[in-house]
């Protein structure tokens, strides 16, 4: 740690750690925990990325207003980077994320701008795009946009290489939301650590991969439709309605070694399993991603090394099912600890 210029300089460099009592015995089984980017998500260095690159490029003029569709991380992570450099901030969100998300952006100093549920991912974008038209706003296009897979390829992937140098990584696991994770790290590990193979979770419920129908896009990359495959499914940020056009130009690639299909109720018990026997706090689509890797795991030969991403932090999900059996009020157990000695009692007895 040194001295930073801003809070932009505390984007990214997150640790890797490794996973000791939930890892099976004789495999390597490492995490990413980008809940230690400074606003909780790996979305941060997406925002910082893609709003660098339109300052250089000169299509984000100073002090236009910044607009994006988006579940939450990415608004979240955008409202600090425009707070910091000034830019107003408009996002589109579907009405099902959570509340945390949108006050967390309007404490930003974020304006949200809710779609209703059932349109749906598609719903919330083609509002955005729409405002953006009719504003002379920046869109930033995160489903499209190459300096998001940019930036990871110049910040994620580099931690990666430069974490594993001298060793090596023969597995690398996570999920889409965007694909900017997936595509800007896996064509700079198919390059730079060949042997390490690419497993890609998706929910069950929505396996868009799997089912191998192809997505209709428009002629800028953006879906046309939603995709036939798609269920809700409750990893908020991962699989939208649709196969982003990131996460497509992957496929394209053929760099996937392995598409792993993630019950819902798995991540969500992954996620606090994490936090209960690794003291590791994090989020949905992170016990979704780590579900994958512990069968990945299951399934590897002796003395493998797997590194699964944990994309953000536990506390943006109060709200949700993650914590729906969490009382708020004293349990039996609990209750009788507290009867144990004579002194304060709650409630009084
Ligand atoms: N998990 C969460 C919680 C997210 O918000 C996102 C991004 N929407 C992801 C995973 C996936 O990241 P990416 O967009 O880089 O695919």
């Amino acid at each position: 740690m040194a001295r930073f210029e801003s809070i932009l300089g505390t984007v990214g460099n997150t640790p890797v750690v490794r996973i000791n009592r939930l890892a099976p015995a004789g495999v390597n089984l490492y995490v990413k925990i980008e809940a230690f980017n400074p606003l909780g998500s790996v979305k941060d260095r997406l925002a910082l990325g893609v709003i660098e690159a339109a300052e250089k490029s000169g299509e984000l003029k100073p002090g236009q207003t910044v607009i994006e569709a988006t579940s939450g991380n990415t608004g979240i992570g955008l409202a600090m980077v425009c707070a910091q450099k000034g830019y107003p901030l408009v996002v589109t969100m579907a009405e099902q994320f959570s509340i945390e998300r949108r006050k967390l952006m309007r404490f930003l100093g974020a304006k949200v701008v809710l779609t209703p549920a059932a349109g749906r991912a598609v719903a919330m974008v083609t509002k955005a795009v729409e405002l953006a038209k009719t504003h002379g706003w920046f869109l930033t296009r995160q489903f499209e946009n190459e300096a998001n897979a940019d930036m990871h390829s110049r910040t994620t992937a580099r931690e990666i290489v430069d974490d594993f140098k001298g060793d090596k990584l023969d597995y690398w696991v996570t999920g889409y939301g965007t694909g900017g994770t997936l595509k800007g790290v896996s064509r700079v590990l198919k390059k730079e650590m060949p042997n390490t193979k690419i497993i890609v979770c998706e929910p069950e419920d929505a396996s868009l991969l799997t089912s191998g129908v192809a997505q209709e896009r428009n002629s800028d990359g953006s879906a046309a439709a939603p995709h036939p495959a798609f269920k809700p499914h409750p990893m908020q940020g991962w699989t939208p309605d649709f196969i982003p056009k990131l996460t497509g130009d992957v496929v394209d690639m053929k760099v996937i070694d392995q598409i792993i299909r993630i019950p819902g109720p798995d991540s969500l018990k992954m996620s606090m399993e994490l936090a209960q026997k690794e003291g590791i706090f994090v989020g949905i689509t992170a016990g979704a991603s780590f579900a994958g890797a512990l069968r990945v795991a299951a399934e590897a030969p002796k003395g493998s090394t797997i590194l699964c991403m944990l994309p953000d932090t536990g506390e943006r999900y109060l709200s949700t099912p993650l914590f729906g059996n969490v009382p708020a009020d004293m349990t039996p157990e609990e209750i009788e600890i507290s009867r144990s000695t004579p002194s304060v009692q709650f409630p009084a007895t």
